[in-house]
């Protein structure tokens, strides 16, 4: 019994998505003649009360063209130290879209109207870069899962509205902060104007990530995507399965916050552990005792089949997800005795 809490993304589709899967009807999506790629983005705006969607193979895709869409060359986009948009899309927001960025340094990834006011550029100084976009992204992915207030999200919102700059979410994990913050999806869709939501994150699909905006703003994106080389063709049978994974997944993401809150209370337990980021949803991220060896620890869980990630010399990760059952959970309780 493998327990993998390396990611979210290494869940692998039910016979019940795989079936919901291969019976899907498909054509060519860059035709715009998917049938079911063309009905997950329908399914995907309206959840959200957004105009258009728009299928995308990987989150860094849909992140990138936002940003793309959003930005001209030379312009600054506003975002958290920790986001991903930063660390782990290969430098891209320079690389394809060539803007510059203006890191801040929120509280656990996340940011607040203040800090956004004060790193927006005078547009009349010709020295500076023009401020154009506010990234946010929610759930906190490096910040341990973190959680906006909504408050947060609003009065950002109307900075940016104020000083004309351009707002996209980053929402791989939205639908986990959704739930457990009990918000509903339609603010969001009032709150932003782009949105990116990942479906093969918590939400269990093989592949996939979606972008929102509004008509004008997703006519662009189909022009960038082509560009990017992410226009795919019978690519239904993918889409199938975020159709799959927003009608029965979402709920359930409660199951891996209960998870995950469980790994809290074991870890919280044990001498070696010197700290651990509050757990909010589905990833716990804890800091050893300088004394520990976390790479021995790392390798004797995994010799005994539970696998996670060290973040830094004293830090690691464990994720929660769809594929981690409750009797795995008491496996790990039972792991971590021998520490
Ligand atoms: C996973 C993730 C993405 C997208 O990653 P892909 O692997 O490209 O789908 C974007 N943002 C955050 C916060 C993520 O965790």
């Amino acid at each position: 019994m493998l327990m993998d809490l390396r990611s979210d993304t290494v869940t692998k589709p039910t016979k019940e998505m795989l079936d919901f899967m291969i019976s899907t009807p498909v054509g060519d999506d860059v035709f715009g003649e998917d049938p079911t790629i063309n009905k997950l983005e329908a399914l995907s705006a309206s959840l959200f009360g957004m105009e258009k969607a728009i299928f995308c193979p990987s989150g860094t895709m849909t992140n990138q063209i936002a940003i793309k869409v959003h930005t001209q060359p030379g312009d600054e986009v506003i975002c958290d130290e920790l986001s991903h948009v930063y660390q782990y899309e290969g430098g891209g927001i320079s690389f394809n879209a060539g803007a510059s960025v203006r890191l801040l340094q929120g509280d656990r990834g996340r940011l607040n109207s203040k800090l956004v006011r004060e790193s927006i550029n005078n547009p009349d100084d010709v020295h500076k870069a023009v401020s154009r976009l506010v990234v946010l992204e929610n759930t906190g992915n490096r910040g341990g899962g973190s959680c906006y207030e909504w408050n947060d999200i609003v009065e950002i919102g109307t900075v940016c509205k104020e000083k004309k700059l351009g707002f996209h979410l980053d929402g791989a994990r939205l639908f986990n902060a959704l739930i457990a913050k009990n918000e509903d999806a339609l603010s969001y869709g009032t709150a932003f104007d782009s949105i990116s939501i990942c479906l093969s994150k918590g939400l269990g699909a093989p592949v996939g990530s979606v972008l929102l905006g509004n008509a004008e703003f997703i006519k662009k994106a189909r022009r960038i995507r082509k560009v990017f080389g992410g226009g795919m063709r019978q690519a239904g049978i993918l889409a199938a399965g975020g159709i799959y994974a927003l009608q029965n997944n979402i709920e359930r993401l409660r199951i891996d916050h209960d998870h995950a809150k469980a790994i809290e209370g074991m870890l919280k337990a044990k001498s070696f552990i010197k700290g651990i980021l509050e757990v909010e949803t589905n990833i716990v991220i804890a800091e050893v005792a300088p004394d520990f060896d976390l790479s021995n620890f790392i390798q004797k869980m995994s010799s005994q089949g539970i696998l996670f990630l060290s973040l830094s010399p004293n830090r690691f990760r464990m994720v929660t997800h769809l594929d981690i059952t409750s009797a795995m959970i008491n496996k790990l309780e039972y792991s971590l005795k021998q520490f």
